[in-house]
């Protein structure tokens, strides 16, 4: 971790009506870290994501990467400048290939890539994501976890600095969140910068440098994550009493 801040969330406030999905929630990524964001269900992480990704605009607040103001950019413009992100349900382009859908993030990516060119480098993403096989089968024959690491994959087309994870191993069985959970650190030591939004306590108190937690959209706590799933705040608000003192292989789910 070179310790610097990559991207910095300053009091943001995302209002949709009179629910205010974030509430002044201020936090740093710092470059090269795996930074994990938990909450109990509707405490604003996905919309953390959206709003860091250019789909939401913020009722207030900034946002700085590598220092420059991006608040309000849209989503294509920030791809291009190095922030990428996963979609929490999997949102492929359902009529074309496994290929093609990673292609297209290659052609349209950072640099730019002829067809030719993006269609060899997508069947390196995809055979890094382990779907080798499947390059040539329209998306709608993948299943669930395919379908997750095909996200992945669209996502490291885009070639991104940050790279935002909407719970990529919900709903996968344990021998496949142990292959996500490989991918992800090896996505780390390409020397990607990762938010990694996770039920799975475990995978996060595992994977993760620092965590933060959200509740009512508010940053309530963050560091370590030894710090953190000790924190009695977090335990009242997420994490529940019978979390204190269990391991991450004890404790798979927290509630939410
Ligand atoms: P999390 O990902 O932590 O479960 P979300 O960010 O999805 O939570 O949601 C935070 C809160 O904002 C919830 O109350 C949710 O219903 C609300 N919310 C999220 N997106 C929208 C939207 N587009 N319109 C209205 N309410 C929304
Ligand atoms: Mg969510």
């Amino acid at each position: 971790m070179s310790g610097s801040v990559l991207l910095a969330c300053e009091q943001i406030t995302m209002a949709f009506g009179g629910l205010l999905a974030l509430n002044q929630a201020s936090l740093a990524i710092y470059e090269g870290e795996i930074l994990g964001l938990v909450g109990p269900n509707g405490s604003g992480k996905t919309t953390l994501i959206n709003v860091i990704s250019g789909q939401y605009r913020p009722t207030a607040g900034r946002i700085l990467f590598q220092g420059a103001d991006v608040t309000g950019l849209r989503p294509n413009r920030l791809a291009h400048i190095g922030i990428a992100r996963t979609y929490q349900v999997p949102r492929p382009f359902h009529s074309s290939t496994v290929l093609d859908n990673v292609a297209l993030a290659w052609m349209f990516g950072r640099r730019g890539h002829s067809r030719r060119e993006a269609q060899e480098l997508a069947r390196e993403t995809l055979a890094f994501a382990g779907l080798a096989e499947k390059v040539h089968l329209p998306v709608s024959k993948l299943n669930l976890h395919e379908r997750k690491f095909l996200e992945l994959a669209r996502a490291l087309a885009l070639e991104p600095k940050l790279l935002l994870l909407d719970e990529v191993l919900a709903g996968l069985n344990p021998s496949e969140v142990q292959l996500g959970m490989a991918l992800i650190r090896q996505i780390h030591q390409q020397g990607i910068t990762l938010v990694f939004v996770e039920h799975n306590v475990g995978a996060v108190t595992e994977l993760s440098h620092r965590m933060v937690v959200l509740n009512y959209g508010q940053n309530i706590a963050q560091g370590p994550p030894e710090q953190v799933v000790n924190d009695p705040a977090v335990i009242a608000a997420y994490l529940g009493e019978d979390y204190r003192g269990a391991s991450s292989q004890e404790v798979g789910h927290a509630a939410g």
